[in-house]
Parts: C-alpha cells; structure tokens; sequence
C-alpha cells in the first residue's frame, strides 16, 4: 500500500490535538455549557451567538441507539446494509454516525464505541477521501 493523502469528506468535522491524534470537533457554549456536534456558529439551545468555544471529543462513547439501513442513501456514499447509530459522548453530547468493524447483530445499546477514520473512496486526484465511524471497543468482546 502506498500512503497516498487524505481529504476530509467534510471540513470542520476533526481537528489534530496536541499530540496529533484526530479527534471530533464539537463546540460548548459558553452562556448554558451546552455541547453540540457539528459544532456551531450560535447555540441551539439557549440562541446565544457569543462564546461557542471549540471542544475536542475524546473519541469515545456509549451506543444509545442504532438502526440497520437497507436502503442507498442520497446524501451518503456508503453501501447498505450499513447501521446508522447515536453515540452519546461524556462531554454531554450525542453524535450521530456510521456504526462500522462489527456485525449488527452483536450491537447492544450502551455498548462501548469509540471513533475511527476511514478511507471510504477516492478523490479524482486519487487522495483518500476520510470520514469518521465508530466501531464497537474490543473490551465488549470480553
Ligand atoms: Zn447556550
């Protein structure tokens, strides 16, 4: 395999942290500490437009719930049977996401999950087109 370069499926989506790992960006408002994903330019909650600070998701959550896709989405290059799935995060937000690297019938809610980046095609430059997943934590095999 070479390793070809990567684009974000959508920008905005994932920031480096610290020490280069890819993570999540969600924003906090700063007024009600309200957490939202995708991050926003006013809350949604209590309508302030000041003080949406950045946050970074550590990465993992809990299944809150999940549905089995049959169908070929508009808006979505993935190929069903996919499972579409909320994760609700520690920092008090839910993400919504491709459940991938499992078997539908293994899923419970409030299983572990944590997110992951793949490649999910290819740009006409051939650059690795990325978009976040969650998989299950392989301590639930445990
Ligand atoms: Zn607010």
């Amino acid at each position: 395999m070479h390793g070809g370069a990567t684009v974000e499926l959508q920008a905005g989506l994932a920031a480096e942290d610290a020490n280069g790992r890819r993570r999540l960006v969600a924003s906090r408002c700063s007024a009600c500490d309200k957490t939202f994903f995708p991050k926003r330019k006013f809350c949604g909650k209590c309508g302030s437009a000041d003080g949406q600070q950045e946050v970074l998701l550590n990465g993992k959550g809990t299944l809150y719930a999940f549905s089995l896709i049959d169908r070929k989405s508009q808006y979505t290059m993935i190929e069903p049977p996919y499972v579409q799935a909320e994760i609700r995060m520690p920092e008090g937000v839910h993400v919504f996401t491709v459940m991938d690297n499992c078997d539908s019938k293994d899923l419970r809610t409030g299983m572990d999950a944590e997110v992951y980046w793949d490649v999910i095609g290819k740009d006409k430059e051939g650059n690795g087109i990325v978009a976040y997943k969650f998989k299950p934590c392989a301590a639930n095999a445990n």
